[in-house]
């Protein structure tokens, strides 16, 4: 049982297909995952100019050697392998004359090692994917279905306690959205790979699906969750309040000469870092909150007049037309930006085997916590570690199947008591009253008075919300909602609990 169709879901579907019968659900259509909208590439030292040990480092000074070093040297080295999988599979990556891969070298990393095509990696890996799954003898995609919840001892009736080690997983209980009726999918191994949380922010570049759905059902079904502190911003988003997810203002524009200022024209990067505009992304992302802060405006702007027409031409294009579509003429005019949730570093903790704390149930890719990006995440070295795991998760799933018995012992879906059709109302409103409080207490910069007061207001929410629920029909949308409140108190109380500054997370009562 797979759930996700994202890099995680579909390559580890695609392992395990060769050896018995998958069913693989998505909570929209197969390719509108995080996967599908990554740009820059997937990190591999594949040129023998390059090095295991430069990754490995690189990686480490990223996380601010938070990281679990064991675990960053094993996702380096297997990494050259699983991209063999991924081209096996028909993936392409941009080539140079000669025939050899295109190598880019992006922030943070000594080398170039960057596979990449064009500026769309993610989906031409997805488009490569859902072939090969969509094909594939063994593998039943159901699309439009919605996990609500894995099936553990507490289906049978039994008190189970977070800390006992003792849950076991024997599938879930999906929402299909076309017929509106819960399924019951018994599993002898389940996979979740439900990827990020970019939408409890009220700027993201995620699509609409990263609600932390995963996170939350272990969460609730007593599994550990760690590093929720750690969510990376991405400093310049289009600012568009329209448009979800926000459309990504790449660096380079900052690297060909564009330069972020106030409302009042000042270039104030120079305050925060003596780099200016080319500060790191942390810092930058950083400094444009305290900015907005300080003037009370809900953006700032990057000054792009400076960068001549040819090369907005030959290397923005997609940027140039989006601002021209938008009434922008970016030769004269700044672009109104703003930093947007990105990435989420930690999650469900899994082991070197990509197992969970919960038996029988493995998690890869942005939903889980692995230890490999420490503190911050190393760019592109996210679609890695998701092929990666999921690779290892197969092989050890495979290695257990024969030892499991389904367990046909679970009930069907009780709707008893849940009749009411809530006003979307409810929901809709309290979904923008999170957002609200993650982005204004729980964004980029944090102080101990803003975490107490998020959880505070969140509180309320919760009760609203857990209430609306036990008497609903269910629904996806009061679901993502309980999800979005379930992963975004445990953000919090993460943040709460850590007692320095480090990485991704900044508390100005602890620097
Ligand atoms: C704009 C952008 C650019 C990026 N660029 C890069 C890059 O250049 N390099 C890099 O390494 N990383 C990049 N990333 C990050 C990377 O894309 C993601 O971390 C990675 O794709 C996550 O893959 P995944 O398989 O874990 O999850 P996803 O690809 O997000 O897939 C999640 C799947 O789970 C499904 N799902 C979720 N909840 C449920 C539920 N309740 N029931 C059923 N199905 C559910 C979704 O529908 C989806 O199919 C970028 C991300 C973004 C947003």
């Amino acid at each position: 049982m797979v759930i996700g169709s994202g890099i995680a879901g579909l390559s580890y579907a695609l392992k395990v297909a060769q050896h018995g019968s998958v069913v693989l659900i998505t909570k929209n259509e197969l390719s509108e995952t995080n996967t599908s909208y990554a740009q820059g590439g997937i990190a591999a030292v594949t040129e023998p100019f390059d090095s295991y040990e430069q990754h490995i480092n690189d990686t480490l000074i990223a996380g601010a050697r938070l990281n679990d070093e064991s675990i960053v040297r094993m996702v380096v080295k297997k990494a050259p392998n699983a991209i063999k999988s991924l081209t096996d599979w028909g993936t392409n990556f941009d080539k140079t004359s000669d025939g050899s891969l295109d190598l880019a070298k992006e922030g943070g990393h000594s080398a170039h090692r960057i596979l990449h095509h064009k500026d769309n990696t993610g989906f031409e890996i997805q488009r490569a994917l859902t072939e090969q799954v969509k094909s594939h003898p063994n593998i039943t995609v159901l699309e439009h279905h919605f996990a609500i919840d894995i099936l553990t001892q507490h289906h049978l009736g039994q008190d189970i306690k977070r800390k006992s080690g003792n849950v076991e997983c024997y599938g879930v209980y999906a929402l299909n959205l076309k017929q509106e009726a819960v399924d019951t999918i018994i599993a002898k191994t389940t996979f979740i790979a439900t990827g990020g949380i970019g939408n409890i922010y009220q700027t993201t570049t995620n699509p609409r699906i990263a609600t932390g759905d995963g996170i939350a059902m272990v969460y609730r079904a007593k599994g550990v969750i760690e590093n929720m502190e750690f969510v990376q911003f991405h400093p310049t988003a289009l600012y568009h309040p329209q448009e979800r997810p926000s459309f990504l203002i790449t660096e380079a524009l900052r690297g060909a000469g564009a330069i972020l200022k106030n409302h009042k024209g000042e270039t104030f990067m120079s305050k925060y870092d003596e780099r200016g505009s080319l500060a790191p992304r942390d810092i930058v992302a950083r400094a444009i909150d305290s900015e907005m802060k300080l003037n009370g405006e809900a953006h700032v702007y990057l000054d792009g007049t400076g960068i001549k027409a040819e090369v907005w031409k030959e290397h923005f294009p997609n940027i140039f037309k989006k601002c021209q579509e938008l009434g922008i003429d970016v030769l004269r005019q700044s672009i109104p930006v703003i930093p947007a949730a990105h990435y989420l570093v930690g999650g469900i903790k899994v082991n070197e085997e990509a197992k969970s704390t919960i038996k029988y149930l493995f998690a890869a890719g942005e939903v889980t916590s692995t230890g490999l990006h420490g503190a911050n995440r190393l760019a592109s070295n996210s679609l890695i570690e998701a092929l990666v795991y999921a690779e290892i998760a197969a092989e050890n799933a495979i290695d257990m199947l024969h030892r499991i018995e389904y367990n046909k012992a679970i009930p069907e879906w009780d709707y008893k008591g849940t009749t009411e059709t809530e006003e979307m109302i409810l929901i809709t409103q309290n979904h923008k009253e999170l957002m609200q409080i993650m982005s204004n207490y729980v964004g980029i910069v944090r102080s101990d008075l803003r975490l107490k007061r998020a959880l505070r207001r969140l509180e309320i929410i919760y009760e609203e919300t857990e209430n609306l629920y036990r008497r609903s029909v269910v629904s996806k949308e009061i679901c993502e909602l309980r999800n979005a409140i379930n992963i975004s108190y445990l953000t919090i109380k993460m943040a709460m609990n850590r007692e320095k500054s480090i990485g991704l997370h900044f508390n100005i009562d602890h620097q």
